[in-house]
């Protein structure tokens, strides 16, 4: 096989913002609650109701649009876009069509093992737009009754389109994983799959190089100058993972493949395709063709005003929005010559502990040191006990302390973790926590002595040790820790060779 391919992937992500109640009424938006009690005659879509954007939705989807680099326009409006489905009282989705309240941004991925170059995908739109209900097929009676529920009805979402700019199953992953946490650092949505707070739709086709045999294809979007062939749009849904959105894309990329294989050259004018991913099976399943927008006779919503935003409310968002991950995650690679691993592991953990980190290491001196203790110790304790920062019972300054006086030999290296745990179950500072563990520092006098002693006890150590073998010393110090085990191993081996070499 010698011909590849390209494989040319965008994605539309809806996004549930975090608000307290749904777009246009004042149902709540709380997940979990029994069938149709957070509705009222707005969101169940009865005649002569009026609709009321909530601010505050607005107000987050804005911050999401900033933080995303997106151009926003003074004047936004609302549109209607019509279907019928049964989870959809009304029969149109209050959306958001040729005048969208944000458009033309970026966001920028990077695979820390280097699987591909750190690159910009381009965010073509993301507008607002209300959620439809659920509906409940009764699968386990086995009836096949289906009931529906309008809790979510209503609900605010924002939907974000990317372009086509993805390259891969893994960049798709990438660039859902590094959006995520640019939502959650700015506080705009939980992005919790499980509760259906961040949907993902794929778009995928495939660009193929023609044979000098094949009819030219104007129009086909990467034939600049090439000789290229597009496979059909098939847009994949029902994706319930990151995991999965990569597993649905590499599945359907190899059957788009195979396909044009078998269909080679006859393809004529395919529609574009909508399949249904089956997790459990691995395979995507044909569902639809996918409507054109102008199926959904689009037309402005004459309930709702417009929105104007003035370019110093966008200022004021862009200043609100505090260091976001990308800038943080530079920071502390480049500031303070974290790897980039030590850097996503604080980074994928949340604002907190960054701030955290950032205090320890400051205040240490020492941020390698720092990155290993919060990695490492902290974030084990934390999911150990299941408890936040807040009530872990070690300030920053605390672990600072420890880590400094690691380092000034004042607390012994070996028993620096026992130190540690013994500060978080007394919630006391390092003085305190020496005492309660009867840990006292060993000065230097004192290992000479107990050195001394050791070696006058073992000559055959001393020989062995003049003889070319230094690791004799080595049962010495197992030797020393029985009798202080506060001792630090490595300056009484030290101690040890030089009182051998002294004494020739
Ligand atoms: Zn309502
Ligand atoms: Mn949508």
């Amino acid at each position: 096989m010698s011909e590849t391919y390209t494989t040319i992937i965008g994605l539309e992500v809806h996004v549930q913002l975090a608000t307290d109640s749904k777009l246009f009424c004042g149902c709540s938006t709380r997940f979990g609650a029994e069938p149709n009690t957070q509705t009222c005659p707005v969101c169940i879509g009865m005649p002569g109701t009026l609709p009321v954007m909530n601010r505050r939705a607005f107000e987050l989807a804005l911050r999401t649009a900033v933080a995303l680099d997106c151009e926003i326009p003074a004047f936004t409006k609302w549109d209607r876009k019509q279907y019928y489905y049964p989870d959809l009282p009304k029969n149109y989705q209050i959306s958001q069509y040729d005048l969208p309240m944000s458009q033309h941004g970026h966001l920028d991925i990077r695979d820390p093992k280097g699987a591909f170059a750190t690159k910009r995908v381009r965010i073509l739109r993301a507008h607002l737009e209300e959620d439809a209900g659920k509906s409940l097929h009764d699968e386990v009676a086995g009836k096949g009754d289906s009931l529906i529920d309008l809790n979510r009805t209503g609900t605010p979402l924002l939907e974000i389109v990317t372009e086509p700019d993805l390259r891969s199953p893994l960049e798709a992953k990438t660039f859902l994983s590094e959006l995520k946490l640019l939502l959650t650092y700015i506080g705009v949505s939980d992005c919790n799959m499980q509760e259906g707070s961040l949907r993902v739709d794929a778009n995928i086709n495939l660009h193929i190089p023609a044979s000098s045999t094949d009819p030219p294809r104007p129009g086909c979007p990467s034939d600049q100058g090439k000789h290229t062939i597009a496979t059909p749009i098939v847009e994949i849904k029902n994706m319930n993972s990151f995991r999965a959105v990569e597993r649905a894309l590499e599945y359907e990329a190899g059957r788009l493949w195979h396909e044009w294989q078998e269909t080679h050259r006859k393809l004529g004018e395919v529609p574009k395709l909508t399949r249904g991913w089956d997790d459990v099976a691995g395979v995507t399943r044909g569902q639809r063709s996918k409507e054109e927008s102008s199926d959904y006779r689009y037309f402005p919503d004459p309930d709702l005003a417009p929105v104007t935003v003035s370019p110093a409310e966008v200022e004021l968002v862009r200043g609100s929005l505090g260091e976001l991950p990308a800038a943080l995650r530079a920071r502390l690679q480049d500031g303070f010559a974290l790897s980039s691993y030590d850097a996503d592991v604080l980074i994928n953990q949340g604002q907190a502990v960054v701030v955290y980190f950032l205090e320890v290491a400051e205040s240490a001196g020492d941020a390698k040191a720092a990155a290993n203790w919060v990695t490492q110790d902290v974030l084990r304790v934390l999911k150990e006990t299941n408890t936040t920062l807040d009530s872990l019972g070690l300030p920053a300054a605390r672990l600072a302390e420890l880590i400094r006086q690691i380092k000034l030999g004042d607390v012994p290296g070996p028993r620096a973790r026992e130190v540690f745990q013994a500060m978080i179950e007394r919630r006391v500072d390092v003085a305190a926590a020496l005492e309660s563990l009867g840990i006292a520092a060993v000065d230097e006098s004192e290992l000479i002595a107990l050195a001394s002693k050791l070696l006058a006890a073992n000559p055959k150590t001393i020989s062995d040790v003049r003889a070319g073998k230094a690791q004799a010393v080595g049962a010495l110090i197992g030797q020393a820790k029985k009798q202080n085990p506060n001792i630090d191993p490595t300056r009484f081996r030290e101690i040890c060779l030089q009182l051998i070499e002294t004494a020739l």
